[in-house]
C-alpha cells in the first residue's frame, strides 16, 4: 500500500499552475494540519486488516502545493500520525516536495528525524528571467543554495524538476559556448567534490551565465541529482498564463520545435547516465520514483488531504484484478476543515469523500495498458495476463484489439522486443494521440 498526503499551501501562485493550491496563511495551515491528522486516522481505520492490525505502507509522498511551507513541528506531527496509524515498512521511500525558498536547516533536520529520505524540489530553471516568466517565488541562486543545504543535510535521493518550452527560454541554444570558460568548468569538474561543484554553480548563476533551457539542463546534470523530471510547459485554461497568453500558440515552440527539445533533452540526460524511464522522468540507475511507479503499476494507494485521490483494487478468487474503488477527498478547504476539525468528527471516512466511483475490469484494463506504455520497459502482454487472467473472452478480445492499435504504429513510434511494447523516443512525443485511440 502507498500513501499520498496533500499539503495545498503555496507562498505565491505560479502563473502556469493548475494544481489544487491555496495561498499560505499561518492560521489556516494549523487548522488544516489538525484536519489532516483526523483524515489520516479515519483513512487508516477504514482500511485496517480484518484482524484489526495496521496496514503496511511502502512509500509515502507528501506533495502539494508546497509541503515545505509546513513548520518542523507541523511536518513532525503529520509523520508521527502516520507512524501511529500505519506500519511503515523499514525501507519505505518517503518523499517531501519543497520549493527552494522554503528550505531551511531546521526543516531538513525535522525531515531527517521523521525518516523522510527523498526530497523533490521544484527548480524549474536556473535563469532568473525564465523564473520570472513562470511567476516562481524564488530565484536561481536560492535554488542552488537550497540544493546545497539538502545535500549537506545528508539526503542521498533528490529529485529536481525542470520546465521546458517556456517562452523566451532560448531552448537548446548553447549559450555556454565552447569558448565560454563556464562550459569547460562544468565539463572539467563533472567529477569534482560537491563543495567545489556548489561553488561553481553559485558563481555561474550569480554571474548570469545560465541563459537558456540548455544551460539550466546542463547545470542540473552537473549538480547530479539522482532523479530529474522535465515537464513541458502547457498553458491550461483557468491559469493566469491563459488569461495573459490564451493557449500560447504564438509563444510556445510549434510541434516540431517541442519534439526537437524533447529528443535533445532525452539524449543529453541519457549521455550523462540517466535512464529515461517514463515520459517526463529520468533517473540514475536504481532511483526511479518508487511511489509514482506504484501508481503506474496499479498498486493500491491511499490519498489524505484536500482533494487527494486514492484507489483500492479488488481481486477475484483467482487473484486477478477485477474491479477498483477510486475516491477523491473534499477539495474545498473550508468544507474540509469544517468536517475534519469541527466539534463533531465523522465516525468514518465516508463523509470526507467528494467522489467515490467503482471501476470495472474493462476500465482497469484500458488504464493498465496506458500506464504501462508511459514507462520503460513498456507494456507486456504476458504480465498483463498474470494480472488479469486469460480465461475471460472479453478480456482476451480487449487485449487483442489494443495490441492491434499499438502495432499499427510500429516500427516508427512503437517498438516490440518480443516481450514488451514500448514507445520509441519519437513515439513518446505523440504518445497522447496514440494512447487516446486505445479502447
Ligand atoms: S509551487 Fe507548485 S503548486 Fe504551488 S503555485 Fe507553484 S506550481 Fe502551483
Amino acid at each position: 500500500m502507498h500513501l499520498y498526503i496533500h499539503i495545498p499551501f503555496c507562498i505565491k501562485k505560479c502563473l502556469y499552475c493548475d494544481f489544487l493550491s491555496v495561498s499560505y496563511d499561518k492560521e489556516k495551515v494549523s487548522l488544516y494540519v489538525k484536519s489532516l491528522l483526523n483524515d489520516i486516522r479515519l483513512s487508516a481505520k477504514s482500511l485496517q486488516n480484518d484482524n484489526g492490525s495496521k496496514i503496511t505502507i511502502n512509500t509515502i509522498y507528501i506533495g502539494g502545493g508546497t509541503p515545505g511551507t509546513l513548520t518542523p513541528d507541523e511536518i513532525t506531527a503529520v509523520m508521527n500520525c502516520i507512524y501511529d496509524y500505519f506500519t511503515v515498512s523499514e525501507n519505505a521511500e518517503i518523499t517531501v516536495e519543497v520549493n527552494p525558498c522554503t528550505v531551511t536547516k531546521e526543516k531538513l533536520a525535522a525531515y531527517k528525524n521523521a525518516s523522510i529520505n527523498r526530497i523533490s524540489m521544484g527548480v524549474q530553471s536556473f535563469n532568473d528571467k525564465t523564473l520570472k516568466t513562470l511567476g516562481r517565488v524564488h530565484d536561481a541562486l536560492t535554488a542552488v543554495k537550497a540544493y546545497k543545504m539538502i545535500r549537506n543535510a545528508g539526503f542521498e535521493n533528490v529529485n529536481l524538476d525542470l520546465i521546458s518550452c517556456v517562452p523566451g527560454d532560448g531552448g537548446f541554444e548553447n549559450n555556454m559556448t565552447a569558448n565560454d570558460p563556464a562550459i569547460s568548468e562544468i565539463e572539467n569538474y563533472g567529477n569534482a567534490d560537491p563543495a567545489k561543484k556548489f561553488a561553481i554553480a553559485e558563481r555561474l548563476v550569480s554571474e548570469g551565465r545560465i541563459n537558456s533551457f540548455y544551460d539550466s539542463l546542463n547545470l542540473m546534470a552537473f549538480l547530479a541529482p539522482e532523479h530529474i523530471s522535465v515537464y513541458q510547459l502547457i498553458i491550461e485554461e483557468g491559469t493566469p498564463f491563459y488569461t495573459l497568453y490564451g493557449n500560447g500558440s504564438d509563444l510556445l515552440p510549434d510541434e516540431d520545435g517541442q519534439a526537437d527539445i524533447y529528443m535533445k533533452t532525452s539524449d543529453f540526460l541519457k549521455k550523462r547516465g540517466y535512464d529515461h524511464y517514463e515520459i517526463s522522468n529520468f533517473s540514475k540507475p536504481g532511483y526511479a520514483s518508487r511511489h509514482n511507479t506504484a501508481y503506474w503499476l496499479q498498486h493500491d494507494y491511499i490519498g489524505c488531504g484536500l482533494g487527494a485521490s486514492g484507489t483500492v483494487y479488488i481481486k477475484d478468487e483467482n487473484d486477478h484484478l477485477c474491479a477498483a474503488n477510486r475516491y477523491r477527498k473534499i477539495s474545498e478547504i473550508p468544507e474540509y476543515i469544517n468536517i475534519l476539525s469541527g466539534a463533531e468528527l465523522p465516525e468514518t471516512e465516508q463523509k470526507t469523500l467528494e467522489i467515490s466511483e467503482n471501476l470495472t475490469k474493462s476500465d482497469l484494463i484500458s488504464e493498465h495498458i496506458m500506464l504501462a506504455m508511459r514507462m520503460r520497459p513498456g507494456f507486456s502482454p504476458e504480465k498483463f495476463e498474470k494480472l488479469y487472467g486469460d480465461d475471460d473472452d472479453s478480456v482476451r478480445q480487449k487485449l487483442r484489439e489494443n495490441i492491434r492499435i499499438l502495432e499499427k504504429y510500429m516500427p516508427e513510434f512503437i517498438n516490440f522486443d518480443g516481450d514488451y511494447y514500448s514507445f520509441t523516443e519519437k513515439g513518446f512525443l505523440v504518445s497522447n494521440t496514440i494512447l487516446s485511440e486505445l479502447i
